[in-house]
């Protein structure tokens, strides 16, 4: 008898929650999984399934791309600062009807002993650091977005990234850490320890794997200026890789191997 055609599922990927919704997929013969990174890490991890890489060429080339492979539903789970692929990801699935859930890690938020300045963007931190008084910060943001922080000159900065910024801001006093999560706490206290750190600059990205340091930062009574999510479409949102499998059941069916 001859099978049905596999069902073409594509996971917009780039963090460990698109990895581990192609790996919780891989056994089910009635998918296709296609995991797509935008190529900005050289030589990604490669995902289970079937990879491409790069820009789809905005809405219409992700429509274009959806109608050309036959795409029956769509995962968005890029990070929660990708805000671009999020709403190009919403727009091109409304204009063809396709399924689409966001697979979203929940947001950090305060709790007690954290000292918090929420800001909504690099130069909202910037002010808070100059209002903080903050002298030696560890800046963990990304390395495409360290250039708003340059401008603190009397600012000594622990640059904590995952690959080399290109370029690296002109920074007039900082060291560069280029390290991976996950982070453990006793290695983050050590850290703050080791280089007096008297602030932290991050993103609310969410999830263990970087959560350590604000937990580290409490213990020491050190402000955390965190940059909050941007925007994102309206969207069905899974929080973990269980519940996006969940939704996919309904959205494309149980299948041979479900
Ligand atoms: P973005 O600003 O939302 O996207 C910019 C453009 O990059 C998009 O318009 C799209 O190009 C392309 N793109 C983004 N994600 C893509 C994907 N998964 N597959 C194919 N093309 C993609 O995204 P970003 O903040 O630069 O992040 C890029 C990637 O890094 C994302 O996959 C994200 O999950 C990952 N990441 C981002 C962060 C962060 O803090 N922003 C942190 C960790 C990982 P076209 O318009 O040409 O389609």
């Amino acid at each position: 008898m001859r099978q049905p055609t596999p069902a073409t599922i594509l996971v917009l990927g780039g963090t460990s929650e698109g990895y581990a919704l192609a790996d919780a997929l891989t056994d089910r013969s009635d998918l296709r999984v296609v995991t797509s990174l935008a190529g900005r890490t050289p030589n990604p991890r490669r995902p289970s399934g079937e990879l491409r890489v790069g820009g789809f060429g905005g809405t219409d080339g992700l429509a274009a791309y959806l109608a050309g492979h036959h795409v029956a539903a769509v995962i968005d789970a890029t990070h929660p600062f990708a805000a671009t692929m999020g709403a190009h990801a919403a727009q091109a699935c409304a204009r063809l009807d396709v399924p689409l859930l966001r697979l979203e890690r929940p947001a950090w938020s305060p709790g007690p002993g954290d000292r918090w300045e929420q800001v909504s963007d690099w130069y909202g931190a910037v002010i808070a650091l100059r209002t903080l008084g903050a002298r030696r910060v560890l800046l963990a943001v990304g390395r495409q977005e360290l250039a708003p922080f340059a401008m603190l000159d009397d600012v000594w900065f622990l640059v904590r990234c995952v690959s080399q910024p290109d370029p690296l801001p002109a920074f007039a006093h900082a060291e560069l850490l280029l390290d991976r999560g996950p982070f453990d706490l006793d290695a983050e206290r050590a850290l703050l320890e080791r280089h007096d750190i008297d602030c932290i600059a991050c993103k609310n990205s969410g999830g263990v794997a970087s959560a350590a340091k604000l937990q580290a930062a409490r213990e020491r009574r050190i402000p955390v200026v965190m940059r909050e999510r941007p925007q994102r479409p309206t969207l069905p949102t899974a929080p973990d890789v269980a519940t996006a499998v969940q939704w996919l059941r309904g959205a494309v069916g149980n299948g041979a191997g479900g």
